[in-house]
């Protein structure tokens, strides 16, 4: 049996944070599926291909982890993907309350397990809009993304 897991999220764009948890979840499981929510209702620097495009070239030495798009349900996407556990980074007490209700809600309603990992403190204040907005005001955010994360990004938001 293959032991699969889902990681889920927007990744507009990819940063450190969820590098390391995407990182330290490969090391678990025999395979990580990287998932990117399409949201057209939220606005994005980034159109899901590229941000896919961006997961796949900084996730491939793992050698263990796929990135693919979903939408609509989460828990719909783990189970047409035979994934039963979802895993989450937790930063700070301010994403738990979130995380908990809707990690019990999935579980209600499907019986999908999420399991949380701990963020590495040196990015435990780091988001991927955070980083937006930093980086859109020009600050320096090496460091925080990989440097191919940061090429784009700044390419981006110089228009
Ligand atoms: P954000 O815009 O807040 O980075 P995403 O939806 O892209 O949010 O993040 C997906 C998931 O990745 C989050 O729910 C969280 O579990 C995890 N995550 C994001 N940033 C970090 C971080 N710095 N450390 C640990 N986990 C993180």
């Amino acid at each position: 049996m293959v032991r699969r897991v889902v990681c889920p999220g927007s990744f507009d764009p990819v940063t450190n944070g969820h590098l390391d948890i995407i990182g330290r979840t490969s090391r678990l499981y025999d395979e990580v599926v990287v998932a990117v929510l399409i949201n057209i209702e939220k606005k994005s620097l980034f159109t899901v291909e590229e941000r896919i495009d961006m997961l796949q070239a900084v996730t491939k030495e793992y050698g263990n982890v796929r990135v693919e798009k979903f939408h609509g349900l989460l828990v719909d996407f783990a189970k047409q993907q035979g994934i039963p556990t979802i895993v989450k980074g937790l930063r700070a007490v301010s994403d738990f309350d979130y995380e908990l209700q809707m990690a019990q809600l999935n579980y209600r309603m499907s019986g999908v397990e999420t399991l949380f990992m701990s963020t590495n403190p040196e990015y435990s204040f780091l988001s991927s809009s955070r980083l937006k907005e930093i980086a859109r005001y020009g600050g320096d955010v090496s460091g925080l993304v990989p440097d191919l994360v940061l090429r784009l990004l700044v390419e981006r938001l110089r228009g």
